[in-house]
């Protein structure tokens, strides 16, 4: 827990020691658990690393997380820097934590379920495993109308999260014990938004026990079929023009970036209409951003939102007390669920985070 909220803060072990006026080889030992934490070393903890002593006390373990860009359509993944990828994965098991502490209070029906399908099993044809998935939901035909509520009706939790970086779109995780978490940067438009998870949920259908070197484009390929299925769209994109795909992008709900690219790998314009497409686009600076009158609604997801909800109105707690649940500050608390957060209770939070720590002295010590 003191790695992960050195990790959370972007501090060094070293930095640490430092602000702590403690050797760096008592805070080596205190976070390999050598040595007992000396009261006052876990106060300073506590105050420097802005968390209340009760979060260095949780029993929970950690889990390391991939993280997810698309490459194909968007930007190229550059290699994030150790410390911003170590942060994401400190602030992405805190707020697993406290999904975790939250759904203790409710018992979740786990819906159809997030099938999982073996790649093999279906002789590598993606798009008849999208196609599966989409029939077991019961889908409709045409555009799918809420790719989070498709997901959260399926058993999964989609949390809305600040990467703090615009290279990193989504990572998703599936443990014992709690729903298939998907965690999706709340910067994307909703093109990005709906895509992103889809490509997400292909992971977590198709990925779930061993990675393999094609996934990236297996989980895109997944997304391309669940978003706009070959038999549906395909007619529509003969020839295709950008008046055209500007079209089908309000239709399906994708970019046309996404159309152009669904209509390449379908064979329905040849390469050069393709390559003349992106040039168009280009010109017209739609590359780095798609009409904004041709904007999809960005899905809000349901589930972290009532869990909060619940706390806060159903079981009467106080922004405080949820804190102590979870042993967060109301600031971190706020910093995470901010999009998630009921307005009515925004203030309550932000009030409490203007007075960080003062809200959280008698945190309950576990046993
Ligand atoms: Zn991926």
């Amino acid at each position: 827990m003191v790695t992960l909220a050195r990790e959370a803060r972007e501090l060094t072990q070293a930095d640490l020691a430092q602000r702590l006026g403690i050797s760096q080889g008592l805070m080596s030992k205190i976070e390999n658990g050598i040595v007992q934490t000396p009261a006052p070393v876990l106060e300073g903890l506590a105050s420097t690393l802005g968390f209340p002593e009760a979060f260095f006390l949780q029993p929970d373990s950690i889990h390391g997380v991939g993280t997810d860009t698309f490459h194909q359509m968007y930007r190229r993944r550059k290699a994030l820097p150790m410390k911003t990828l170590k942060r994401i994965e400190a602030r992405v098991n805190i707020s697993r934590m406290h999904a975790d502490r939250m759904l203790k209070a409710v018992n979740i029906e786990p819906g159809h379920g997030i099938p999982r399908l073996e790649v093999d099993d279906f002789d590598g044809d993606i798009e008849r495993i999208a196609a599966t998935v989409r029939a077991s939901w019961l889908l409709p035909s045409g555009p799918v109308d809420n790719v989070v509520k498709c997901i959260e009706d399926a058993g999964g939790m989609v949390i809305p999260f600040d990467f703090g970086t615009q290279q990193v779109d989504a990572t998703s995780l599936r443990y014992r014990d709690l729903p298939p978490l998907m965690f999706q940067s709340n910067h994307l438009l909703g093109d990005r938004q709906r895509f992103t998870l889809s490509h997400e949920l292909g992971h977590m259908v198709m990925h779930s026990v061993v990675p393999n070197a094609n996934m990236e484009k297996e989980a895109d390929r997944f997304a391309a079929e669940f978003l706009m299925p070959a038999q549906e769209i395909g007619p529509q994109l003969v020839n295709l023009t950008l008046h055209r795909a500007a079209q089908l992008k309000r239709y399906w709900r994708v970019s046309m970036a996404a159309i152009i690219y669904r209509a390449s790998s379908l064979a329905k314009i040849t390469e050069n209409q393709a390559r003349y497409l992106r040039i168009q686009m280009g010109t017209a600076g739609l590359r780095t951003r798609e009409p904004v009158e041709l904007d999809v609604p960005v899905e809000r997801p349901r589930l972290q939102r009532e869990l909060i909800e619940l706390h806060l109105k159903d079981l009467g707690y106080s922004a405080s007390e949820l804190c102590m649940t979870l042993a967060s500050t109301p600031q971190d608390f706020a910093e995470l669920h901010m999009d998630t957060l009921p307005m009515a209770y925004r203030a309550g939070f932000l009030s409490a985070s203007d007075v960080r720590g003062e809200n959280v002295v008698e945190l309950p010590r576990r046993k």
